[in-house]
Formats: C-alpha cells, sequence, structure tokens
C-alpha cells in the first residue's frame, strides 16, 4: 500500500460578470495568505466559471469570455497560479472549441488542468447541464464523465509496494455542479451517477468546481407569484442592502480564511436544519447544501441496508453478466460485495463561488474538503445511520462559510 500527503487549497471566490482583472487580483490576494504561512499546496482549485461570473443568458453575451483551453486569459492565470506554486492549478471556465474537422464552434461549461510546467495535462467538460448552461448553448460533454491521472509524491510505502518509486498516479475525476444531481433532475435520484462512476472507477480523488445555488434563490423552475417566492425576493433585497459586498466584491473585504489542519467542520444532521429561507452567518457553511451534496455521495458512504440489498440484487447482477455497458454497482452495492467501497478511501474537494448575481440567484459558497473513509461502523443493534454529514464513514475537514470569499487549505492522508 502506498500513502500520499495530499496539499489541498481551494479559492472560493465571487466572481461577478465583467470584472475578470478585480477577480483575479482578489484571487491572487488570497493565494498570498498561503505564503505568509509558509504553505506549499501541491492543489489549488478555483470554482466553476471561477473568474468569469456565471449567469450568461446568450451565446452572443457568452461568446467574448470564452476561451481555448490552451491560451487566453483563462489559462494565462492558471499557469500563472502552477508556475508561482509549482502545483496542479484547476480552474472552470467557459470554452470555446473548433472541430478541425468540420470547423464548427462548440461551446461547453469546462475544467482545465494545469501543471507545474504551465502545461495542460486534462480539460474535462460538464456533462449534466443546469438550466444556464443551456441558455447559452452549452453542449453536453460528448464522452462523459472520465478519468484522469494526477502525480503525487508518495510520504510512505507499506509491505507489498514497490519502495523506489516516489511518485504515484492518483486516479481523479472531476464533477462540475449539476454533474452532481440527477441528469436534466429527470433521471432517478437513487442512479446517483456521478458518485457511482466514481465508485466503479476506483477514483480516489474527486474535484468539484461549482456555482451552485443557495435555496434563497428563485430560479425560473419557480412562480413567482407564490408567497414564499416573495418572502424570498424580500429576504434578497434586504441581504443585497445590508451586505452590498455579496453583489460587489472589493479586496478591502473580510475572507473567509481556514488554515488550520486540526479544525474539523461541525456535523449536522438534516431533520437539524431550521434556518429556513434566511441567509445568515456568512461566515459559517450552509449545512443543507453540506448535506445535499454528501446524500449525493451516497455509494461512498457506510449504510445499514446493504447486506440485505446485495441478497435481492443478485440475480439482477447475474442477469447483466459481463454487459461493461451497465455502471457495475447499484447503489453502492457491487456483484462482489455488499459496499463495493468497504475499505477503500477517497477524498473530496468542493470548490463553490459565493455571492449574489443578478436579482436573485445566491450561491452556497461552503466550499469543503471531505474524506470518504471507507469505514464500517454498523451492526445489528446500532441506530442506522444517516445519509449526511452525521455518518461517520464521511469526514468533514473544512468548510468555508456560505458568503464570504476565502481560502481553505488542508494536508489530508490517502492510501492507494
Ligand atoms: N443544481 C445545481 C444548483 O442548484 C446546479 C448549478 C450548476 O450546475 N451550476 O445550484
Amino acid at each position: 500500500m502506498v500513502k500520499i500527503k495530499l496539499k489541498i487549497a481551494i479559492v472560493q471566490l465571487n466572481p461577478q460578470i465583467n470584472q475578470i482583472a478585480n477577480t483575479e487580483n482578489r484571487a491572487i490576494k488570497l493565494l498570498n495568505k498561503l505564503k505568509v504561512h509558509n504553505l506549499t499546496p501541491q492543489l489549488i482549485i478555483f470554482p466553476e466559471f471561477g473568474l468569469t461570473g456565471y449567469n450568461f443568458h446568450s451565446k452572443a453575451q457568452i461568446e467574448p469570455y470564452t476561451t481555448f483551453n490552451n491560451k487566453g486569459y483563462n489559462y494565462d492565470f492558471a499557469k500563472k497560479v502552477s508556475n508561482e506554486f509549482q502545483c496542479y492549478t484547476i480552474l472552470g471556465y467557459p470554452e470555446k472549441f473548433i472541430s478541425k474537422e468540420t470547423k464548427k464552434l462548440s461551446l461547453y461549461n469546462s475544467t482545465m488542468v494545469i501543471n507545474a510546467d504551465g502545461k495542460l495535462v486534462h480539460n474535462y467538460r460538464k456533462s449534466f447541464l443546469y438550466d444556464t448552461d443551456e441558455e447559452w448553448g452549452c453542449e453536453e460533454n460528448p464522452i462523459g464523465f472520465n478519468k484522469f491521472e494526477l502525480e503525487f509524491p508518495v510520504s510512505q510505502t507499506t509491505a507489498g509496494a514497490s519502495a523506489n518509486c516516489n511518485k504515484v498516479k492518483v486516479p481523479s475525476a472531476i464533477g462540475i455542479c449539476m454533474d452532481l444531481n440527477p441528469y436534466k433532475f429527470e433521471a432517478p435520484f437513487n442512479d446517483f451517477e456521478f458518485s457511482s462512476f466514481v465508485l466503479d472507477n476506483k477514483v480516489k480523488l474527486i474535484i468539484c468546481p461549482m456555482a451552485w445555488l443557495n435555496s434563497l434563490s428563485v430560479t425560473k423552475r419557480e412562480q413567482a407569484s407564490d408567497i414564499a417566492i416573495k418572502e424570498k425576493l424580500h429576504e434578497i433585497t434586504k441581504l443585497k442592502k445590508e451586505m452590498p459586498f455579496l453583489c460587489k466584491p472589493s479586496e478591502n473585504d473580510k475572507y473567509s480564511i481556514n488554515l488550520d489542519n486540526s479544525s474539523t467542520t461541525p456535523r449536522k444532521e438534516s431533520c437539524e436544519n431550521t434556518e429556513g429561507p434566511a441567509f445568515r452567518d456568512l461566515n459559517k457553511p450552509d449545512m443543507e447544501n453540506v448535506n445535499y451534496w454528501i446524500l449525493r455521495f451516497t455509494p461512498l458512504l457506510n449504510i445499514n441496508y446493504r447486506a440485505k440489498w446485495w441478497k435481492q440484487l443478485k440475480d439482477i447482477f447475474v442477469e447483466r453478466g459481463s454487459n461493461n455497458e451497465i455502471s457495475s454497482s447499484i447503489l453502492g452495492v457491487t456483484k462482489e460485495k455488499p459496499w463495493g467501497f468497504q475499505d477503500s478511501n477517497a477524498i473530496l474537494c468542493m470548490s463553490n463561488r459565493c455571492g449574489i448575481e443578478e436579482d436573485n440567484t445566491v450561491f452556497a459558497g461552503s466550499s469543503g474538503i471531505y474524506k470518504f473513509n471507507g469505514k464500517d461502523f454498523t451492526n445489528e443493534e446500532s441506530t442506522p445511520l444517516t445519509l449526511d454529514s452525521s455518518n461517520p464513514s464521511v469526514e468533514l475537514l473544512g468548510n468555508l462559510g456560505k458568503g464570504e470569499e476565502g481560502i481553505l487549505y488542508r494536508e489530508v492522508e490517502l492510501e492507494l
């Protein structure tokens, strides 16, 4: 077995549309906090559309902000960060791509991975699109979720592993925001498409750049006449007045700085959520969202019922035979064992944006680093384990607040 210590920094930004230079300056200011504390991240992760802002409504509006994956302001910024910190930089951006064969222009919601030499080592395109992506003609990733490798130094080798290699390739995957949801919100909730992909492909490093909304947002899916909506709009107007930095971030603002490796996020069961539509304590994570994100990783969570499910699902696995088209796990149950993830481990890094865009899009911030430890906590007498942050098989290593820009740094052990 090989052990590595991953040094991860997550930058939470509030990128407003048409404010790229300002956003870059604040990002650099946040990264400088690492230098002051002599912290040397191997991986720096920015949000979905980290520099551009998110709510674009037409192809014409977004086009000036789109760039190719290996040149332009997005690439230049990521390369600068990588060179300076000698690390991988992961940045969400609107991508333009021109096919060599057909000359057709395609737009994607993408994430670039730039290595310490400033080279693009991976480019992932969002597979499951959100309504806003569709408005500007974003195309779905034609190849869907995919796995790639990032190389990190080995910190410890145990019996059986070849002792003479000092670097190890870590199987990684990127999921951009809506990728964590059921496809188009229409697929069965229990398909858990992205987290099943993670399990089936033995991904150990899960990276999620996001522009995830807080439930206070009023989206097109909701009816403007509803009383509850009016209450939400009233609350947002109040927020904007009391805390103008939510719409107009500046370099003089207060940031959430969370660099203390020993501090973890207090757990909170889903049923304890009493916050309602109010958006307070901006320096604290939004546990309603945190709990939902954890729920979407159900296949990696330890739960009580899988032994029973395994017996019931056996016939389905036999019927499927060796058809590789179908993902091999169901709710975390595999053909081989009740819980495919048992005794494994994986790190989840979520870099979500914060702030308010336009009249009523409130983003959820609460970026965080989690470890799924693959341990079994169930026994016959125990009360069932819940599918939220109170589940001991997920460790909440740290989070940023819901409303402030900031930086989170953790050193995390991972076994391969
Ligand atoms: N469903 C997500 C949300 O509610 C998707 C947003 C996105 O893909 N950026 O925020």
